[in-house]
């Protein structure tokens, strides 16, 4: 039996050298890789449409003999036309490739092509517009006709019938070394496939359902184990002796009494169900959401009061320095006012060098500190609290799990309250944290102007230009947004750098104009957001940099130029600047969307400012894996399972992963022990923490 992860690929037959640097673009190197590149899609092939019954407006297989080929140049745009005439006896059809003449050496009269595409009508003859094509040979049709045929994600240099037949020829060799990972009493219990039918099947179905049963098996086994690791993580936290912090319905009143505006609902709630978790002894891990300026900090700050008030220590830990800085501003203003007791706070980012390191470190350790507001400098080993009892971490996913837990680790099995203003939508919600508790607020403070967002193509440029000029002149403030930093030769994208240079030069020569962006020295960009907020800077032209947290009331016009480019959970943040005061906000998109996806970002924007329906469109245009930026949360290991579409079967892996570390919550029995390697080898961190704790 042979290690399909350490077998290269080269011991498939037909895949010489340079074939396989070719599949290391697809990210396969091993027998396994190749096993688990699994089909992007599927053509039933079974049955083909005859030409002359092609639906028009309808997406389409046909397949015909090659009877002519042609190539010319548009005469109007300079494009070469490639144009192929498929007969199939039945009928004729005219297929269209652009800007690729090298076709024509492809398509010889008298060979079989298949082709898949949208058909259309033109002067009464069907066609299709750059379809996807196949040309099939004889000893292919096997694999690639009368089938349902799988259709792979490709690279430059692999075919769809070279990638078919190689996969074939992996299968039938290896398939017998395939380990199975799900035990076959579950297997029975849920009626799941083994896994070498799936991996056979999920190539090479018989029948559609065949292809489901292959799918579910597959889907399920990497639920079923991130889930294992998910409530791992979780037990590992609650599980432990926490702190039961005592406050009294008094305390409460008079903390929500002291701020100079009145609570929301939401802030309230969550207020109070942070309070029965704090009460208990064992150990909160909750997460809080809400929308940019929903009056998260305070929330959070609560939380610390109370440590504060049973003489214990609090921590927050935010992703950049300029929003440590912002909670740590906030909150020394409010016990300027006397609105919050005289906690002894600190801020520490790395800023803080030499003897006033040494010193802060040593007053965190005598607990002479009673809260600590900082960046990822506070996990540095060196620190350690006396008796920490809260730690918030902000904007969750810019840290990964790892982070956080050293950070609860300098505690006495803190409670944990994880902040994000990037909506999680239920579905993934559950895949990421299993059941953790969640506490929304889902209420803006009232007395804040509207936001509202329009967008304009490119040519309309000036005229949102003299629309940040009419704002300015009555006194606003405005950020300008590009993509870029720096022009490049490669794009023809407009740059943040070339464009501040031409508006202090022309459209805003006599306002004070000012850039900012993420490749500038830390002091500098921290001495222009100073003077923003300070109201010294009339319009900021900046790059995302101003994505989140910083906040600046007066600030209420955004322009966003070639909007298409940013994320939506990106567009949402930078929109989340703007709209922080009194005034009406003007939000501004510059775009001309280019793809189906920016012109559906573009469109969710518009129609809403409710940060979770944009987080569930966000979900559905771009799928589970790329919704964080980063890979820390596992779900990169989801490379079949997907939680918004298959919500079922997540749910049945979590109900099993839910049993199993019921009965065995460290994985310390024998029938276990391939469970545990398997979550070692997949959530290495995830372990880790089990262990350590
Ligand atoms: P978030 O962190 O959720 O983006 P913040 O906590 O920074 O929002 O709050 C944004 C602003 O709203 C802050 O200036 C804060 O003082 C203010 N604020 C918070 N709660 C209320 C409230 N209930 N009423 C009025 N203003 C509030
Ligand atoms: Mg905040």
């Amino acid at each position: 039996m042979s290690n399909l992860s350490d077998t290269s690929i080269q011991y498939v037959k037909g895949v010489g050298p340079a074939r396989k640097l070719l599949f290391a673009n697809l990210g396969v190197s091993s027998i396994e890789d190749l096993l688990y590149l699994f089909p992007r899609r599927y053509e039933d092939r079974r049955t083909l449409t005859k030409i002359a019954q092609a639906q028009v407006g309808e997406y389409q297989t046909v397949i015909g003999k090659v009877l002519t080929v042609h190539s010319r140049k548009a005469w109007h745009t300079k494009k070469s036309v490639t144009e192929v005439v498929l007969d199939d006896e039945s009928g004729r059809i005219s297929c269209t490739w652009f800007n690729q003449s090298y076709l024509v050496n492809y398509f010889k009269p008298g060979i079989k092509v298949v082709c898949y595409g949208k058909v259309g009508m033109y002067k009464k003859i069907l066609q299709m517009l750059s379809p996807d094509f196949e040309i099939i040979d004889e000893d292919d049709e096997q694999l690639s006709l009368n089938r349902i045929v799988p259709i792979y994600p490709l690279t430059r240099g692999i075919t769809q019938r070279y990638l078919r037949k190689t996969i074939k020829q992996c299968l039938d060799k290896y398939k017998g070394d395939l380990q199975d990972e799900l035990s076959v009493a579950l297997r029975n219990k849920l009626k799941l496939y083994n896994i070498k039918r799936s991996i056979e099947h999920i190539h090479f179905p018989n029948t559609l359902e065949d292809q489901e049963g292959a799918l579910k098996r597959i889907s399920f086994e990497e639920f079923y184990f991130f889930q294992i690791s998910v409530i791992l993580r979780r037990l590992s936290i609650t599980q432990k002796p926490g702190v039961a912090h005592k406050i009294t319905d008094a305390q409460i009143v008079k903390f929500m009494g002291a701020f100079p505006f009145a609570l929301t609902g939401a802030q309230k709630r969550v207020i109070r169900e942070i309070r029965q978790n704090m009460q208990a002894p064992s150990p909160m891990l909750r997460l809080l959401q809400g929308d940019v300026g929903s009056g998260k900090t305070l929330v959070a700050l609560f939380g610390c009061w109370v440590a504060f008030e049973n003489g214990y220590q609090s921590a927050v830990m935010a992703p950049t320095e300029i929003l440590a800085q912002q909670h740590f501003e906030t909150v020394t203003s409010w016990m300027d006012k006397n609105i919050l007791p005289s906690m002894k706070v600190v801020l520490l980012t790395n800023q803080l060098k030499g003897k006033e390191r040494e010193k802060t470190y040593l007053d965190i350790k005598n607990g002479n500190i009673d809260l600590v507001i900082g960046t990822h400098a506070l996990i540095n080993e060196d620190i350690a609290f006396k008796r920490l009892s809260f730690v918030v971490i902000d904007e969750q996913h810019k840290f990964g799990v790892r982070q956080r837990a050293i950070l609860s680790k300098k505690g006495l099995n803190p409670d944990i309250l994880i902040m994000t203003a990037t909506p999680i939508p239920r579905t993934l919600c559950i895949t990421l944290y299993g059941d953790l508790d969640v506490s929304i607020i889902d209420e803006i403070p009232p007395g804040r102007g509207k936001i509202i967002t329009r967008a304009f193509s490119e040519e309309k440029a000036q005229e949102v230009y003299a629309m940040v000029r009419a704002k300015v002149s009555e006194g606003r403030q405005a950020y300008i947004v590009y993509p870029i930093i720096e022009e490049s030769e490669t794009s023809d994208l407009k740059a943040a750098k070339e464009m501040v240079k031409h508006f202090k030069e022309s459209e805003f020569k006599d306002l004070r104009v000012e850039l900012i962006h993420g490749q500038m020295k830390r002091e500098l960009s921290e001495k222009i957001m100073q003077k923003f907020k300070a109201g010294e800077i009339d319009v900021l032209v900046a790059t995302t940099v101003v994505e989140v947290g910083v906040d600046v009331a007066n600030a209420s016009v955004m322009v966003i130029e070639h909007a298409e480019r940013f994320g939506l959970a990106q567009l949402h943040q930078l929109r989340g600047r703007i709209g922080r005061g009194v005034h009406d906000a003007l939000c501004l998109l510059i775009t001309n969307p280019t793809t189906t996806d920016g012109e559906a970002r573009i469109k969710a924007i518009l129609s809403t400012t409710d940060g979770f329906k944009i987080a569930q469109q966000d979900l559905i245009i771009r799928g589970p894996g790329q919704y964080f930026d980063r890979h820390q949360h596992g779900l990169s290991e989801l490379k079949v399972a997907n939680p918004v579409t298959q919500l079922d079967i997540l749910e049945l892996a979590r109900q099993e992963a839910i049993e199993l570390t019921k009965a065995d919550p460290k994985l310390g029995k024998k029938e276990n022990q391939r469970v545990k390697q398997i979550i070692r080898n997949r959530y290495p961190n995830y372990l880790e923490m089990v262990e350590a704790g």
